[in-house]
């Protein structure tokens, strides 16, 4: 049995907590690949050490002092180390850091700092090998990652380890150069760990236990999920979820390795596991629901647009041209509705309306703004007759209006349209039908 424990920001962001993740991985030797992220806030009102070393790279391309910043980073390294009651210097790494933002090397090398030097104290911690992800993790010359060759040189420098920690969140280019991932990539190399070592699971180890049914600023202690696929997981994170970054799910997907989210500061909590697919029921019709705020509606009316060949195509290409990503598109007979976020379409409204009306001659054109779309995801739904009468019904009983439905073919998800001011009810009425009532 081959696990991959990623430990985020938060589980590692002090001596205290470098102790729990240690006695985590220490209680199963099956823990043998270690991927750490940067130290992350050790009280609310704390910074990351990433955003220290990103405001403290700022300071030195504006050639602005920055080596009080860089003391400061060091110090929290210190402690930490000291808290371990470890015999390593990181004077040295600090030196050519300095060196290095003199030479304004570059903002990605400035931020891997975090989990490279991490890295190096984890693995003097736990008495394993320290891999460089810089030699292990590939981007090319444009700084798009290489999944085939960071398999292969991950694969064949893991090989035969007893035990490796791979700092999470950066690799490098063929010339050196250091290219990180978007924030919160950990995530990702931890996943491309667990694929490079055919690893049975990947436990990624946070500060929740799990996700939760519903969003816990909308709805007072919601339960966790205990199972999730991965398809439900992708409708959920699409709508705004994020314990876990949306891309880390790729390479263990496509090797059937499941990923099982954990609590360091309550190792007891089985947390979420996330599955390509389960046999096991949920326990509930819906497995979560996700919802996020900010969108507007462009509904363009024209008498006979079903019959007019082409109609949609140019509609599209309209938002194509201005550069605006479409989210759903709902539509009837004569009419239909694009449904776009709010801050990418109001700069360039009027010049989509412009275009609308040159190019499709509508009769009619109406925008509305601050909507919000609630997902309703789940894999139950498909056995389970009535659940769009459900969602309806509690909705209505709420006194809300819906504004879109939206249901794919894969009845995995139901996506309602509801206005700004009803979100929040709407998601404690979805979550008291399906969870708290359960009927
Ligand atoms: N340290 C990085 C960040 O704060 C990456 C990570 O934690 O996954 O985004």
């Amino acid at each position: 049995m081959k696990k991959v424990v990623k430990f985020g920001g938060s589980s590692l962001a002090s001596a205290e907590q470098f102790k729990k993740a240690g006695s985590i991985i220490r209680a199963d030797e099956s823990r043998r690949f270690v991927v750490p992220s940067a130290p992350g806030k050790r009280f609310s009102g704390d910074t990351k050490v990433t955003d220290m070393l990103y405001s403290c790279y700022g300071a030195a391309i504006k050639e602005k002092k920055f080596t009080d910043s860089l003391a400061v980073i060091h110090e929290r390294y210190k402690e930490i180390i000291s808290g371990l009651g470890l015999a390593l210097s990181l004077d040295k790494d600090f030196e050519i850091i300095r060196e290095n933002f003199g030479k304004k090397i570059g903002r990605d090398y400035a931020a891997s700092r975090g989990e490279y030097l991490n890295g190096k104290i984890m693995a003097s911690y736990l008495g394993f090998d320290f891999i460089d992800a810089a030699e292990v993790v590939r981007f090319d010359e444009d700084g798009s990652f290489l999944g085939d060759v960071t398999n292969e040189l991950l694969a064949a420098r893991l090989e035969g380890t007893k035990g490796a920690v791979v700092p999470g969140f950066y690799g490098a280019k063929d010339s050196g150069k250091i290219v990180t991932f978007s924030r919160g990539g950990s995530d990702i190399t931890g996943s491309l760990v667990a694929l490079a070592v055919g690893a049975d699971l990947y436990e990624n180890w946070t500060d929740v236990s799990g996700f939760l049914i519903a969003d816990p600023r909308i709805v007072k202690n919601p339960k966790s999920i205990e199972t999730i696929t991965y398809r439900e997981l992708r409708e959920l994170s699409y709508m705004g979820a994020s314990v876990l970054h949306e891309d880390a799910i790729f390479p263990v997907r496509k090797a059937g390795i499941p990923i099982n989210i954990r609590n360091t500061n309550a190792p007891e909590d089985k947390g979420t596991l996330i599955v390509e697919g389960t046999c096991r029921q949920p326990k509930y019709t819906i497995t979560g629901i996700a919802g996020t705020d900010g969108f507007a509606a462009v509904t363009i009316e024209k008498a006979m647009m079903n019959s007019e060949i082409g109609f949609c195509r140019k509609a599209l290409h309209i938002f194509e041209e201005n550069n605006i990503s479409i989210e759903h598109m709902p539509s009837g007979i004569d009419t239909m509705t694009i449904f776009v976020h709010k801050d990418e379409f109001e700069e360039k409204e009027q010049r989509v309306l412009a275009g609308i009306h040159k190019v499709l001659q509508p009769d009619h054109i109406e925008l509305e703004s601050d909507l919000a779309l609630i997902a309703i995801v789940g894999r139950g739904m498909k056995a389970t007759r009535g659940t769009a009468g459900r969602i309806f019904s509690a909705l209505a009983h709420a006194h809300i209006n819906v504004k879109m439905i939206d249901q794919g073919s894969s009845e995995l998800n139901i996506i309602v349209g509801v206005r700004h001011d009803d979100f929040k009810n709407a998601i404690r009425a979805l979550y008291e039908i399906f969870v708290v009532t359960q009927i």
